[in-house]
C-alpha cells in the first residue's frame, strides 16, 4: 500500500485529517460531546442510519471528533480505513474477536504485550480459538507454524520489554501465501519509525495511549488497514461498545500534531542514552535495537526509519533489591506503568508491561525480574544521562 499524499510525515502529523475552515468556523477540531445527532426529516435520518448518506446517529457508532482522529492515523499509516477504541486493549481484542470465528488458529509470538498474551492464553480457549505463541525471533519456527495452518498472523515489533525485532516483511509474505490475515502492533515504533502496511501487513494496531497521544493523559486504541477488515472490526466495536470518548480523541489528536517532532527527539535521546549505558561499568546489558550489539539490529535497520524511544537494561550484581534502590534515585523519571510520554518513565516488567503475568510466566518469556524499562522522554539527553549516572553511582 502507498501513502496517497506526498507530504512528509511531519506535515501529515499536523495536517492529516484536519479540515480547511471556511466562513468563521473554528480552526481546531471541536469536541462534540453529544450522544446523538438529530434529524427533522425521517427519510434523511433513515438514509444516515443505513449508511446511504453521511451523517452521525449515535456516538457509540460514530462521532465527528473521533472520526477526525481516525482519519489522521489512516493517513499516517497509509491505510484504506481506520477505526478507534476506548483503549489499546480494546483495539486488540476488537481486532481478534471481530475477525476470528470458532475453530480458527492464530500464529503469534511469545513477546506480545502482556495483555495481548493474556487474551491468547486465557480468553482464546474459552472462545474455541487457538493461539500458537512461537519464540519471538525464531522466524523458521514461526514459518513452520504458519505452514501448519494459520488464519491470522499477529505480530508486534519492537517488543516489550526486551526490544526484540520481528521481520515483518518475511513473515507477512509467508502468511499471505497461506491466505492468512496479518496484523502488527506498531505502538512502540509509531508510524514515524515504521509502517507495517508498507511492509506487507493487512492491519496495524496502536495503543494511542502511548506515543500517539504522547502526554499520558488519555487512553485510546486505533486499528487501520484494509477496508473490508476494518468494517468488520468497526461493527464488532459499535455493538460491543468499547468506543473512544470524544474528549480522549481530542487529546490524542492534539498530541499527534507533534508526533514527528517528539518521536525524532526520542529516537535521538534513546540512542545517546543506550550508548552511554552500554559503556557504563555498573550496567550489565542494554536492550536497544539501534545498538549494533542488539540481536535484531540488522532487521531494525531495514524495516525502521528510527529505533524508537524505548530501551531496557539490567544492572551488574542484579538483584531486585538493587533495582528497588536504583529506581527512586532517578529524579527525571516518573516511576509508573506507562510509556511513550513527553516525560521519561521508568519501571520494572513486574509492575508495567507484564503486570498481568505471573513471575513464572515472565521467566518463561525470558524477562528478567530485575530488568529496568526506560521510556525516554523529550527532555535534554545530557540531563537524562547525568540523572542516570548519578543514580548508578549511588547503587
Ligand atoms: C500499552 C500497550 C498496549 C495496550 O494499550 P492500552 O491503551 O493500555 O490498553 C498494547 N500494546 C502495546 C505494545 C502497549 O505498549
Amino acid at each position: 500500500m502507498k501513502r496517497e499524499q506526498s507530504w512528509d510525515m511531519g506535515t501529515l502529523s499536523v495536517w492529516g485529517g484536519e479540515k480547511q475552515t471556511a466562513n468563521g468556523e473554528p480552526t481546531q477540531v471541536p469536541v462534540v460531546h453529544s450522544v446523538s445527532f438529530g434529524y427533522q426529516d425521517v427519510d434523511e435520518w433513515l438514509k444516515a442510519a443505513l449508511g446511504l448518506r453521511e451523517g452521525h446517529i449515535y456516538s457509540r457508532n460514530t462521532n465527528p471528533t473521533v472520526e477526525i482522529l481516525e482519519e489522521k492515523i489512516r493517513i499516517l499509516e497509509g491505510a484504506e480505513k481506520a477505526t478507534s477504541f476506548s483503549t489499546g486493549m480494546g483495539a486488540i481484542s476488537g481486532l481478534l474477536f471481530g475477525l476470528l470465528t470458532k475453530g480458527q488458529r492464530v500464529v503469534s509470538i511469545r513477546d506480545t504485550y502482556g495483555g495481548t498474551s493474556k487474551i491468547f492464553m486465557e480468553f482464546f480457549p474459552k472462545a474455541g480459538l487457538e493461539a500458537v505463541l512461537c519464540p519471538t525471533t525464531d522466524f523458521e519456527r514461526i514459518e513452520e507454524e504458519i505452514e501448519k495452518g494459520c488464519d491470522l498472523l499477529y505480530l508486534e515489533t519492537p517488543t516489550n520489554p526486551t526490544m526484540k525485532i520481528v521481520d515483518i516483511k518475511r513473515l507477512s509474505e509467508k502468511a499471505k501465501a497461506k491466505g492468512a490475515i496479518v496484523a502488527c502492533d506498531n505502538t512502540f515504533a509509531t508510524p514515524i519509525n515504521q509502517n507495517p502496511l508498507l511492509l506487507g501487513t493487512d492491519l496495524v494496531v496502536h495503543s494511542a495511549t502511548k506515543y500517539l497521544g504522547g502526554h499520558a493523559d488519555a487512553l485510546g486504541g486505533l486499528v487501520c488497514g484494509k477496508k473490508e477488515l476494518i468494517d468488520k472490526i468497526f461493527h464488532y466495536k459499535e455493538i460491543t461498545g468499547a468506543t473512544l470518548h470524544p474528549m480522549s480523541a481530542y487529546l490524542i489528536l492534539r498530541g499527534m500534531k507533534t508526533l514527528e517532532l517528539r518521536v525524532k527527539r526520542q529516537n535521538e535521546n534513546a540512542m545517546a542514552i543506550a550508548k552511554f549505558l552500554e559503556k557504563h561499568p555498573k550496567v550489565e546489558k542494554v536492550f536497544y535495537p539501534g545498538l549494533e550489539s542488539h540481536e535484531g539490529y540488522e532487521i531494525a535497520k531495514r524495516q525502521m526509519k528510527g529505533y524508537g524511544g524505548m530501551l531496557s537494561f539490567t544492572l551488574i550484581g542484579d538483584s531486585f533489591e538493587t533495582v528497588k534502590r536504583f529506581l527512586p534515585k532517578l529524579k527525571l523519571a516518573h516511576k509508573a506503568a506507562n510509556l511513550g510520554a513527553v516525560e521519561t518513565i521508568a519501571g520494572v516488567p513486574a509492575t508495567t508491561s507484564h503486570v498481568e503475568c505471573t513471575a513464572e510466566e515472565r521467566k518463561s518469556l525470558g524477562i528478567p525480574e530485575t530488568l529496568i524499562r526506560y521510556s525516554v522522554g523529550i527532555e535534554n539527553s545530557e540531563d537524562l544521562i547525568a540523572d542516570l549516572d548519578s543514580a548508578l553511582k549511588e547503587v
